[in-house]
């Protein structure tokens, strides 16, 4: 949707600094546009029999898929990602299309045994328009699990994406119209938070916010829903523990720790930015980290921090880790690492010397820092782990089934990953514990996030035909 009053925003390429696309900037009066045409398309699109919505949702997906090339290139020229992460994130983005189009079939409701004379049963029905909201770190893979399960529940859609990275978001839209969503299906609204994401939030037609983001916002929209008794679904930070045992494969163990923390140059909510590792295995284990460290290169594998503001924010955290007294064992400083490399790039950091009351082991960095912190027995590490005012991750290694388990089962956080990191996929139900979240996205959880359950109870007696 084109801005009214013609306001725009010149975008950046995060990877070079050299401009990049400008884009239209909506107001409060597209989001109302928007949210009028939702509204009205809302009955017809629940209507439209399961079959018939599976087919239009499986078209966008082998959509996105067909347009693979376009979509990678689109999101990195926005997010500077390297080409095979931003390629696996459309593709992921084609799954969740694919995988809630088959959930269609699935039976809405029950039959409920309550007494002879009565028939009761229970059924799911969407909530009406859906309100979403995205970040810039993964755009439209973030866009396309939210609205896929919100459409094939029924729903229509006004997505406002994050002010840096909309391009893909917009492309899904016209995707998804060439596909079928019949018109006032499927929304975007682009523009700024504050008035677009705020309108959308304060709006009477819509009916149910799924909002990913950070906490503070997250906290705002929470405290607007509260007033309307809107239900959300809140996707937030995260300061995963890794947990490594002594009888863990270092190996295994050195090259997970690295990915869990540098996948997307650290802007994952899901990273897992704490390594926990037991006294024994410290200084081997660093060690191991480190060597894996050094080999990566910046650009084709680890990418820039995808907006100026995260630049400047992971800096700001290299300060407090200097003056917390951690030691840098690799990166740490703006000077090293990136003088080759244009753009928003940072070294990709790994603090010993830490402790887990430190601002760096509490705070999201949102960048690729890890801090290890040694700890001596299984009952310190779940501490530690669940020390935190997050909850989105969590991970073990060991190769004591038991103990897995045991600490799987102790972690306070929405997933966790034994003997891996974030082993995600469309599948698995997603969310956080305490200020990382609530609500579930992805699985079949999602579906009934974006549903209510009605019963109905029929007397049979007073039926005569
Ligand atoms: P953010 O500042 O909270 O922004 C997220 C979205 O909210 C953007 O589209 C933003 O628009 C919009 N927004 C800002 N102010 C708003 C308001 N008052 N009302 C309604 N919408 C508003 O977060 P971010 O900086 O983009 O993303 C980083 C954070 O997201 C991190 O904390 C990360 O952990 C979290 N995250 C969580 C998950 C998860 O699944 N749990 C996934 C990814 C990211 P503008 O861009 O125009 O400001
Ligand atoms: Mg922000």
């Amino acid at each position: 949707m084109i801005s009214k009053d013609g306001a725009s925003r010149a975008g950046v390429n995060p990877a070079t600094g050299n401009p990049g696309s400008t884009v239209s900037l909506g107001s409060a009066i597209e989001v109302d546009l928007a949210i009028r045409a939702a509204f009205a398309a809302r009955g017809a699109w629940r209507r439209i029999s399961s079959l018939e919505r599976g087919r239009i949702l499986r078209r966008v997906s082998d959509a996105i898929r067909s347009n693979l090339e376009e979509l990678t290139e689109l999101e990195r020229a926005e997010t500077g990602k390297p080409l095979a992460l931003a390629r696996a994130e459309v593709l992921g983005a084609a799954d969740y299309f694919e995988f809630y189009a088959a959930l269609v079939h699935l039976p809405q409701g029950d039959v409920l045994d309550v007494q002879p004379d009565l028939h009761v049963y229970t059924s799911r029905e969407p909530y009406g328009v859906v309100g979403v909201i995205t970040p810039w770190n993964l755009p439209l893979n973030q866009a396309a699990r939210a609205c896929a399960p919100a459409l094939a529940a029924g729903n229509t859609v006004v997505l406002k994406p994050a002010e840096a990275t909309s391009a893909t978001t917009a492309r899904l839209a016209s995707l998804a119209t060439e596909c079928g969503v019949p018109d006032g299906v499927f929304n975007v609204v682009l523009g700024k938070g504050s008035i677009v994401g705020a309108a959308i939030v304060e709006h009477p037609m819509v009916r149910k916010i799924a909002f990913t983001g950070s906490l503070a916002v997250g906290q705002e929209i929470g405290r607007v829903a509260a007033e309307r008794v809107l239900p959300l679904t809140l996707e937030l930070g995260g300061k995963s523990a890794c947990i490594v045992f002594e009888d863990a494969d270092l190996e295994l163990a050195a090259s997970e720790v690295v990915r869990a923390f540098t996948t997307n140059a650290g802007q994952n909510c899901s990273s897992g930015t704490r390594l926990l590792v037991q006294e024994g295995i410290h200084d081997a284990l660093v060690e191991r980290v480190v060597d894996r460290v050094r080999d990566l290169r910046l650009g084709d594998q680890i990418g820039p921090m995808i907006t100026q503001d995260q630049f400047e924010t992971v800096g700001r955290y290299f300060e407090v880790a200097a003056a917390e007294g951690a030691t840098a064992r690799h990166g740490g400083d703006m000077s090293r690492n990136v003088a080759d490399a244009e753009g928003f790039f940072v070294p990709v950091t790994v603090y010993t010397g830490v402790t887990n009351r430190m601002r760096i082991a509490r705070e999201e960095i949102f960048g690729p820092v890890l801090v290890a912190i040694p700890f001596a027995t299984e009952e310190e590490a779940i501490e530690m782990a669940n020390d935190s005012e997050f909850g989105l991750a969590g991970g073990v290694f060991t190769t004591d089934m038991s103990r897995a388990l045991r600490v799987a089962d102790a972690i306070e956080a929405g997933q966790v990953y034994v003997n891996s990191w974030s082993t995600q996929s469309v599948q698995m139900p997603f969310g956080g514990h305490k200020n990382s979240g609530y609500g579930r996205e992805k699985g079949i959880e999602a579906l009934h996030n974006y549903s209510h359950v009605k019963s109905v109870s029929v007397n049979l007696g007073a039926i005569t035909t």
